[in-house]
């Protein structure tokens, strides 16, 4: 398949190269050259902008990072619909607002196209392993085209209708570990003033009912005071905000999703830790300092 890939950071990069190991033909493009390299040393080719990836290739996946980078690699004077050829499939995986996702899908439309979003969760080493949970909503008979695709980046390929109804699974998975990342964070906080000692701690926890996915993935990486992304805390500040506006919408109050995007806030904004993996939410907890 005639591939466009718009986006090669932690995640785009990872997914990108299943799709070259697998044979497809791929053209990339990337705000940072440099970032895309290692898929062009493996022969991927190198488009300028996003327009001329839409003009030369026939499915175009995006994974950029915030909702108003989406808006221009879409919308912008060299953006995708710029260039879009009529029975094309555009596939958003970021992480964005539902209501861009409509927006994109109505415009893909237009063109004679179709359109997916697509968001994913499995975070770094699942995109290396090829074993993401992939959430979509948009154009059924894109998905069924898409699906060989869709294989091989993800363990488990779901979709759940309209346009926006993967961004707001997304959000339900997001409200979500909002939970797990401040549950494991505090626990540890604890564990440590208790002076119990933390690995030990972490395989006891990790074989009852306190077990899940973030505090197998990330309590290791802050016992090795490792704070790389993994996932950005800037992105999942931007997450808790889109799940939150999303849920006034509905008239929904969420109390202690509210209380993690404060504490994200915390890190980001006032400690200036957004680039930091969201494990690094514990630096800003005096007592796990000492
Ligand atoms: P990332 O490493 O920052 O990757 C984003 C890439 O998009 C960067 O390489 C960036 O370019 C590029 N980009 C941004 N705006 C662009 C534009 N206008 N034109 C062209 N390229 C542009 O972030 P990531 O961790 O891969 O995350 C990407 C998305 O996936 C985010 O929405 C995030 O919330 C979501 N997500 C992440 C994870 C995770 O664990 N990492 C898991 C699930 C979902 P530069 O190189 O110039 O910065």
């Amino acid at each position: 398949m005639n591939i466009g890939f718009i986006g090669t950071g932690v995640m785009g990069a990872a997914i990108a190269e299943h799709f070259i190991d697998a044979g497809h033909d791929l053209t990339v493009y990337n705000r940072t050259r440099q970032k895309a390299q290692k898929l062009i040393d493996k022969g991927a080719k190198w488009a300028v902008t996003p327009k001329i990836i839409a003009d030369r290739t026939d499915v175009i996946f995006t994974m950029v990072g915030f909702p108003k980078d989406v808006e221009s690699v879409y919308f912008g004077a060299n953006g995708i619909f710029a260039g879009l050829k009529p029975g094309s499939i555009v596939v958003d995986m970021t992480t964005s607002t539902p209501s861009l996702a409509i927006k994109i899908n109505k415009e893909a439309h237009t063109h004679n196209s179709l359109a997916l979003d697509a968001p994913v969760s499995g975070g770094d080493i699942g995109a290396q392993k090829g074993a993401l949970t992939v959430m979509l909503g948009g154009d059924e008979s894109a998905y069924q085209q898409l699906s060989d695709l869709f294989d091989l980046i993800g363990k488990r390929v779901n979709y759940f209708g309209a346009a926006g109804s993967g961004q707001h699974t997304k959000m339900a998975n997001q409200i979500m570990i909002a939970g797990t990342m401040t549950g494991l964070t505090e626990m540890l906080v604890y564990a440590k003033n208790a002076k119990l000692p933390l690995d030990q701690v972490l395989a006891t926890l990790s074989s009852g009912g306190a077990d899940n996915w973030s505090m197998e993935n990330y309590v290791p990486r802050i016992l090795a005071q490792d704070y790389t992304p993994g996932f950005f805390a800037k992105h999942f500040l931007k997450d808790l905000r889109i799940a939150l506006d999303e849920a006034d919408k509905m008239g929904l109050d969420l109390p202690s999703t509210k209380l993690a995007k404060q504490l994200y806030e915390t890190m980001v904004e006032q400690a200036n830790l957004g680039d930091d993996g969201t494990q690094g939410l514990i630096k800003t907890y005096e007592k796990w300092k000492d």
